[in-house]
């Protein structure tokens, strides 16, 4: 008996960058849902969907067994509960790093250093491994703006080209983690579907 399996991923750059893997895998999504409103998507195989989610959703849906695997950037994995699914495979797209970054003139500061990020665990953590007391401030986007008005010293955010921080006049200051998408799968549905599921990351992971 073949199993229904479902793939949690979301819209945009890393659906853009997973399709291609997906198609090497044998998996061909039946409509592209960045042309359609439809969040569930049906593949060539009938026992196999996509789910059309919000990219820090892709962790929760996968660990709560609603979708038995997921693609997620490492940066929202960073942030979100491991428990009950696993990274499988790096598939080596949407590729940035995170990074403090801060205004090229770096004003001396007599108070604790204060963080505006998104990534409130993944600073946290680099800031204790550091042993450096800060004050973080969560937003949820534009943090290039923060120390820009003084809500903030320096930011944590992901960085790719490095653009948006030039145009807003702020620097990379420390590498905190390279970022890629990676491959989760839930524990559970990665022991009852173990076949069909290591079918498609082997062919996944010759497609990277
Ligand atoms: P860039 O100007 O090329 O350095 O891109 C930085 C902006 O794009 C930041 O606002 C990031 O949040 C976002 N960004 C860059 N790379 C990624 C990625 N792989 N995944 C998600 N967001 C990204």
């Amino acid at each position: 008996m073949t199993d229904q399996l479902t793939i949690a991923l979301s819209k945009g750059r890393i659906y853009q960058d997973t399709l291609p893997l997906l198609e090497a895998a044998g998996i061909l999504p039946l409509e592209d849902p960045n042309k359609c409103r439809k969040l569930i998507i049906a593949t060539n195989h009938p026992h196999i969907r996509l789910l059309i989610v919000r990219a820090t959703d892709a962790p929760t849906y996968v660990a709560h067994g609603a979708a038995d695997l997921g693609v997620a950037g490492k940066d929202v994995l960073m942030e979100a509960s491991s428990d009950n699914l696993n990274e499988l495979l790096d598939l080596q797209i949407a590729k940035c790093r995170l990074m403090v970054a801060g205004p090229k003139e770096n004003k001396p500061h007599g108070h604790r250093l204060k963080i505006a990020t998104k990534y409130i665990q993944s600073a946290k953590s680099y800031y204790a491994a550091k042993g450096e007391q800060v004050d973080l401030v969560k937003l949820y986007g534009s943090m290039e703006i923060a120390p820009l008005i003084e809500l903030a010293d320096k930011i944590v955010d992901l960085v790719d080209t490095g653009n948006t921080l030039k145009a807003n006049g702020l620097v990379p200051e420390e590498h905190i983690a390279d970022i890629s998408s990676r491959l989760i799968v839930n524990e559970h549905a990665y022991k009852t579907k173990f076949h069909q599921i290591n079918e498609i990351v082997e062919k996944l992971r010759s497609a990277i």
